[in-house]
């Protein structure tokens, strides 16, 4: 048991485990029949207030809500029956901006009532797109450093400027290594007594529960704008189906916390691309992590993905209640790219790779009676070489993004060897 202040400021739990929220209130039925009069922010604020109004006083909890939103998340129809929850209007084009955000205010908002007990240092390993949106969330918050851990040579250039050029209180560290190397280090990093005595660390990761859990935002507002969408049926009629193209299997594992504390949703699907361990536990029952592999959709390239034990504690452990709820999907590069061309080319929609995984769970996984919504993870421009090249067709860069490869790139070479990382760490004032 811990307090929401320390599981935030800590980010990892002491037993190695993941902090879970002690209990998941329900919220009520008129929350629900009256939603569709709600703005997102308003809808946010209460989901908020259910998971962390006991830790907050409401009024900061709403200030920082509103202004984690400052931003949509529009519902999109892409053809009968499928829709796209457009989660990249953040400030760097992914949905990782919701949770990076609020988690950035809610540091601070801690560190704020402890008084100045000296810098906290964020650790946060990437696959491409958690090192921009934390290292932007963060961004020039007083009393934080941020360090954010990524792969050699893994990820676009274009993800590579949005946390390479910030300076200030960001730096950038590029790893010779995988994804799941960076995480390694990051892990033992939270381990370590001795770098532990000389600085207070805390973590971004989707293991940190102020990260992931402001995600669900989202699908309640998904929920209220469908209700909308579709109040020419009686949408008890219609069982919406949310879709998630998963990596780390915190934004899937946020619908899920929703689910639970009420909201309508028929099922989930998890969409992965090649790196299918979760696929894998649906088919058999057995989890075996393995070394990830390179994909089109990199952000989800994850061998071991950290949210899988909080998935399975929140339902018992049970193999045959998570199947009930949570089918699978698994497509390679070539089906990505024959999605996101043939998406283009019927819909005019354009895809990211990631979305692709979640679009085509739908159009293959549908039954009669469902309506689907997938979360489009990323502005397609994010990964503008490959969607140019796969759909045939140029695409405009947003200014936010076109602003970021302006910057010159300022990085910290490591290796994946834990003991490297710890000498430079203690290095650091
Ligand atoms: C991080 C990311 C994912 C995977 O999300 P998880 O919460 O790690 O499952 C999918 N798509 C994009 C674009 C991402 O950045």
């Amino acid at each position: 048991m811990a307090t929401l202040e320390k599981a935030v400021v800590k980010g990892l739990a002491e037993d190695k485990g993941l902090y879970m929220p002690e209990r998941i209130h329900k919220l009520p039925k008129e929350f629900f029949d009256n939603i569709q009069e709600m703005s997102f922010q308003d809808i946010a604020y209460n989901v908020a207030s259910a998971f962390f109004g006991e830790d907050i006083d409401l009024d900061s909890l709403q200030d920082l809500v509103y202004d984690t939103l400052s931003f949509d998340c529009p519902l999109k129809k892409v053809e009968d029956n499928i829709y796209s929850l457009e989660l990249f209007h953040g400030p760097t084009l992914a949905f990782k901006d919701v949770g990076a955000r609020f988690m950035a205010r809610l540091l601070q908002y801690f560190i704020r009532q402890e008084g100045d007990k000296g810098e906290v240092n964020v650790l946060v390993a990437t696959s491409g797109d958690t090192g921009s949106a934390v290292a932007n969330g963060f961004l020039g918050v007083e009393g934080i450093h941020v360090y954010v851990l990524y792969p050699k040579g893994k990820v676009s250039k274009i993800q590579e400027c949005q946390f390479t050029t910030l300076g200030q209180n960001i730096t950038a560290i590029e790893v010779d290594g995988v994804f799941d190397d960076c995480q390694s280090l990051v892990k033992s990093a939270f381990m370590d007594e001795e770098l532990n005595r000389h600085m207070k660390l805390t973590s971004a990761n989707s293991i940190n529960v102020a990260r992931f859990l402001p995600q669900a935002f989202y699908y309640f507002n998904a929920y209220a704008r469908m209700k909308t969408e579709l109040s020419d049926i009686r949408l008890s009629d219609r069982q919406i189906v949310i879709c998630v193209p998963s990596g780390n299997f915190g934004n899937i594992c946020a619908a899920l916390f929703g689910h639970e504390m009420g909201l309508p949703i028929k099922r989930f699907i998890a969409a992965n691309n090649a790196n299918d361990v979760f696929y894998d536990y649906l088919q058999t029952g057995k989890y075996s992590p393995r070394p990830s592999i390179q994909t089109l959709a990199n952000a989800m390239d994850v061998g071991d993905p950290s949210n899988f034990a909080r998935i399975y504690e929140l339902y018992g452990g049970s193999h045959e209640r998570i199947t009930s709820l949570i089918s699978g999907a698994t497509y390679s590069d070539q089906t990505i790219s024959d999605t996101m061309r043939r998406c283009y080319e019927e819909t005019g929609y354009i895809l990211d790779p990631h979305g692709a995984c979640g679009y085509r769970a739908l159009k293959e996984g549908l039954k009669e009676g469902e309506v689907g919504v997938f979360c489009e993870t990323a502005h397609p421009a994010k990964f503008k070489d490959v969607v140019e090249r796969i759909i045939g067709s140029e695409i405009e860069i947003p200014e936010r993004l076109a602003a970021f490869m302006k910057g010159k790139k300022q990085s910290v070479g490591m290796s994946k060897n834990f003991e490297d990382f710890k000498q430079y760490l203690l290095n650091q004032k």
